[in-house]
């Protein structure tokens, strides 16, 4: 809604996100260069579920959530054979024509892979560091390092990414017994929490003095619990400029995922807290790997941080309308939208910014449909058998009989033609 169109505008201030205060890192494969932090938008990232060892399998899930919006695509990298795949994935992308810089997770054994296969180390755009899982006792920190120098070595960027189901135990024990020596000691959750920042922190400090410049490095420090996430990213985000990986771990399936993801990613967004973000759901059997990256690209959309596709507004339906007409053209008219996207987005700059509204009922219908770009407003139970269409705010025209769905798709596709096939020509 325009600050016109509110009556409330004169003495409350619209909400907005809180603005960023992070330092900007890159994150590239040939000429592509992913921005991240600073005045960079949100960004979008996603994992496979593949097993990396099967090159074109893999290869093609990461084309799949490049296409479905992801900016960058995380592979593990666990095996020797692994290691030994990343550049053939690579090679396999830049065939297809997928410049998505991926991103190697390793735990455990990173510092041998990135080590002995330096084609990997080269392949690979950015190396995610679990400082929880590099190793035990005097290994830590010498492991670590041979990792870090590594990226340093070959120009990368690194994620330091904590995650509480595998925080430092060591540094955790420690931190335990220095507060039960407190006159007051803290709760072993604040404790935990304070472990998980200064994790990320001293690891960051670490792996500045070992050679990576600032610039190159991104902290996360990932949970499962809504609150706890959100406590623990405020807290870094006040103690750090690096820029923050956003995601809520181990999320879980459908929409209890789906729903916890948004809760705790929106909430932080809104502060202006997170740099990039991933969505963490586990697919449900038959479901696509890439619904992780269509909720992503949904809640900064949501969040009017990011457009991606043109939103359809469509009310819920209630009692007036006992037909499932409207259920139904606002779902082809959603589908179409978003199937067409892929060849609108080059042909009509700034159509992902569109707004479509497609209404049930006399009630809210003209209303909603005249706030959106081009809207309709289907008669309900009882109302006469004609739909308004609205256009730029003004209504334009009626539809009746069998055919409104073919008729609203079309005058759809005259509306975006008209208002963004302009630019293109124009330019
Ligand atoms: S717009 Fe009409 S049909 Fe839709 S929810 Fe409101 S009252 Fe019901």
């Amino acid at each position: 809604m325009s600050d016109a169109r509110n009556p409330l505008a004169d003495f409350i201030e619209p909400a907005a996100p809180a603005a960023r205060r992070s330092r900007q890192a890159s994150v590239s494969w040939g000429s592509r260069v992913v921005t991240v932090g600073g005045d960079a938008p949100v960004r979008v990232q996603s994992m496979t579920n593949t097993d990396t060892v099967d090159v074109i399998e893999t290869a093609v899930q990461v084309k799949e959530l490049a296409v479905a919006g992801s900016e960058m695509v995380r592979i593990t990298v666990n095996t020797p054979e692994a290691a030994q795949a990343v550049p053939h994935i690579r090679e396999q992308l830049d065939r297809m024509g997928i410049d998505v810089p991926l991103i190697g997770d390793f735990h455990y054994n990173g510092h041998r892979l990135l080590s002995e296969f330096p084609a990997c180390a080269e392949a690979l755009s950015k190396y995610r560091i679990n400082p929880g899982n590099v190793g035990r006792g005097d290994k830590h920190d010498k492991q670590f390092a041979q990792m870090v120098e590594v990226a340093a070595r070959h120009g990368k960027p690194v994620r330091i990414g904590v995650n509480w189901g595998s925080l430092d135990q060591e540094l955790l024990t420690q931190m335990m017994d220095e507060n039960a020596k407190r006159d007051e000691p803290f709760e072993p959750q604040q404790i935990m929490y304070r472990a998980i920042i200064k994790s990320a922190l001293e690891s960051a400090r670490r792996a500045e003095e070992i050679g990576l410049a600032r610039e190159q490095i991104i902290l996360s420090c990932k949970m499962s619990g809504v609150q706890d996430l959100v406590s623990v990213y405020q807290a870094l985000a006040a103690r750090c400029d690096y820029p923050l990986h956003l995601g809520l771990t181990e999320a879980g399936m459908g929409t209890k995922g789906t729903v916890a993801s948004t809760a705790a990613l929106s909430l932080l967004l809104q502060q202006g807290i997170g740099d990039t973000i991933r969505v963490s759901l586990t697919p449900q059997p038959g479901e696509a790997r890439t619904q992780e990256v269509v909720v992503a690209l949904e809640i900064l959309q949501a969040l009017g941080l990011r457009s991606f596709n043109p939103s359809v507004t469509a009310c819920p339906g209630c009692g007036r309308t006992t037909s499932t007409t409207f259920q139904e053209l606002a779902k082809q008219i959603d589908d179409y939208l978003r199937m067409q996207m892929p060849v609108w987005r080059a042909r009509y700059p700034g159509v992902e910014k569109m707004k479509v509204a497609v209404m049930g009922c006399i009630v809210n219908g003209p209303g909603e449909s005249k706030h959106a770009d081009i809207g309709i407003s289907l008669p309900g139970t009882g109302e006469a058998p004609a739909a308004p269409v609205f256009i730029d705010g003004e209504k334009a025209l009626t539809l009746r009989g069998e055919r409104i769905a073919q008729e609203f798709q079309t005058l759809v596709e005259d509306y975006i033609e008209k208002r963004f096939g302009a630019a293109t020509t124009a330019h």
